[in-house]
């Protein structure tokens, strides 16, 4: 039987998209909620991961930890795209993970997975007492969270490579005398404006030379069809909490 997937805040700019990439998966699109329902739209996260194999939720951090405690309650798969979660709320997400698989990521993106891979072997070969990591990125003005949860993931990715927490290191927000850089810091820049799809680049930058990685996403399909290609891969698996790495295999 064809797999059921269930769209979490399917009226949304990414919701409609993830809509049409589970029928272009040949899967059958079980239904959806969004935040002010509407004709057509299920009830609740109850009722979506009842008439579900799969809930992939694309909606507001706010709502993240009620809906991972319904997706473990129903046993359900659950694939969490939503950004900006609190260190509280990503706690009840490792909680539900011991009872349903769940494949939480910042990016759906191939590129971005990669990129991810790539600036944690970055930060382990290059030192942090000569090489400054800052993380720029780029957001379309209607985005909520700051910085973008890819920022952060790259920003944790350079910290497991230096073997360092983010918290101790992050640095964001910089605004009037900050004293000089510290060593070692992870520093974050934001941009909003317009209707840019995502763009995020990670700069190691020494006294003598510069390397930077960067990202460009021109359209939200691509993380779309890779939450589908997440969904349909995390069906069947044991519970656990898996990331995007895991479903393209890139170590
Ligand atoms: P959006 O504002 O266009 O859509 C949000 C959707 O969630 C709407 O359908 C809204 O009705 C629904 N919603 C909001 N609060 C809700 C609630 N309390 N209960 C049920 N539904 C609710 O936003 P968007 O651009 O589609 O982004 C959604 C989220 O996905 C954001 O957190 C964004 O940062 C994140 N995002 C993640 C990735 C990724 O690859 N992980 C990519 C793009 C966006």
């Amino acid at each position: 039987m064809a797999c059921r997937i269930g769209i979490a805040g399917i009226s949304g700019r990414m919701g409609r998209l993830l809509a049409e990439e589970v029928v272009a998966a040949g899967a059958v699109l079980s239904g959806g909620i969004s935040r002010a329902g509407g004709a057509g739209l299920l009830a609740d996260i109850g009722a979506l991961a009842d008439a579900s194999d799969v809930v992939v939720d694309f909606t507001h951090a706010g709502v993240a930890s009620a809906h991972a405690r319904s997706l473990a309650a129903s046993g359900k798969v659950y694939v969490l795209g939503t950004s900006g979660l609190s260190a509280a709320d990503e706690a009840v997400v490792t909680a539900a993970a011991q009872t349903i698989p769940i494949v939480y990521a910042a990016n759906f993106s191939p590129g971005v997975t990669l990129l991810l891979a790539l600036a944690e072997q970055m930060a382990a070969a290059l030192p942090a007492e000569t090489y400054d990591a800052e993380i720029v990125e780029m957001h379309h003005r209607q985005k909520v969270d700051v910085p973008s949860g890819t920022a952060i993931a790259l920003g944790r990715a350079v910290a497991a490579g230096r073997g360092v927490q983010l918290d101790d290191v992050k640095e964001s927000g910089r605004d009037g005398h900050t004293g000089a850089r510290k060593t070692g810091a992870i520093g974050f820049s934001a941009m909003r404006g317009g209707q840019v799809v995502g763009e995020h680049t990670l700069l190691f930058a020494a006294a003598n030379e510069q390397i930077a990685l960067s990202h460009r996403a021109f359209d939200r399909r691509a993380f779309a069809s890779g939450a589908i290609r997440a969904a349909l891969w995390a069906v069947g698996r044991t519970p656990g909490l898996y990331g995007m790495r895991d479903v393209l295999g890139i170590v």
